[in-house]
């Protein structure tokens, strides 16, 4: 099987449709394996994941792009984020085992909105919400593209447990006659409409994309790995404990002897001691940016 763990652009031929096709195998395992996910759960995850793949690839700069649900179903939180650089983490948190039996995103979430936060390298983030009240995730996206950018976007995304696999076509700012644009947007999104679960998940992407567009002058570009990348470190660890203030990570130290921190995206432990804590909060040590 090709096309595992890779993003790619495509475009038509004589239209302005953009379209994004990515694929998570081994990188969608590294992050599914880390707790018990019922398959229910993994696959919505896996959609998740693979959603803010395909988002990542329309920021026009550096950054990172965060997809969260949050609800007040057996899942409270659904989280994941991707750089521009293709570098995936999320989160799931949550009554698991009560979330095993969910079929539409209201099983999973109850009543739950979504935010998509951009957050452009060294620059102001932006954040929309729409509320998650769709059956699927890629309802909600679309909503969320027609609302916030007011470009045409239609999302097809699947899941099982091995892969996760989705498509994004979106309109681009054209200069043609708005009939030209209206039909082949329409065009383009009934093709599209017809691709299957068990295509995206059984099929490479210049396959999926032949069975749909053969006639239409579509172009693949280059692939671009996805990988699994957890960006914390014991130096982020600390400027999170330094926000919380001296007396209270004191008071935990005395009480705990250490403070130990998990990292909930990817298990690794970071300790801190009293010699630690009284370097933190050094008034003569040096402030690391
Ligand atoms: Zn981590």
């Amino acid at each position: 099987m090709t096309d595992q763990d890779t993003l790619q652009r495509f475009l038509f031929d004589g239209t302005d449709i953009r379209g994004e096709i990515s694929t998570l195998a081994n990188s969608y395992q590294d992050i599914i394996r880390r707790q018990k996910y019922p398959d229910s759960v993994a696959e919505l995850f896996g959609e998740f994941l693979v959603a803010a793949s395909l988002l990542s690839a329309t920021l026009k700069f550096p950054g990172i792009i965060t997809i969260q649900a949050t609800g007040s179903g057996p899942l409270n939180t659904i989280m994941t984020e991707c750089t521009q650089g293709n570098k995936l983490r999320g989160i799931v948190r949550g009554d698991l085992a009560a979330a095993a039996v969910g079929n539409v995103l209201s099983d999973f979430l109850g009543s739950a909105t979504l935010a998509i936060t951009i957050e452009p390298e060294g620059g102001e983030r932006y954040q929309g919400i729409v509320p998650l009240d769709a059956d699927n995730l890629s309802q909600c996206l679309e909503h969320y593209f027609n609302q916030s950018e007011q470009l045409p976007t239609q999302i097809k995304l699947s899941a099982n447990r091995e892969k996760a696999s989705g498509v994004l076509i979106q309109q681009m700012p054209s200069s043609q006659s708005r009939e030209k644009i209206d039909a082949d947007w329409q065009h383009t999104s009934a093709l599209l409409g017809t691709l299957k679960s068990e295509e995206q998940l059984g099929l490479g992407h210049s396959e999926q994309l032949y069975r749909l567009f053969h006639e239409d002058g579509v172009r693949l570009f280059e692939p671009q790995n996805l990988n699994f990348f957890c960006s914390c470190s014991k130096q982020r660890t600390e400027r999170a404990l330094i926000s919380l203030g001296h007396t209270e990570v004191q008071g935990i130290v005395d009480e705990q002897g250490a403070i130990l921190i998990t990292c909930e995206f990817c298990d690794e432990q970071y300790s801190f001691n009293q010699s630690n804590v009284d370097s933190m909060f050094d008034p003569d040590k040096p402030v690391l940016h």
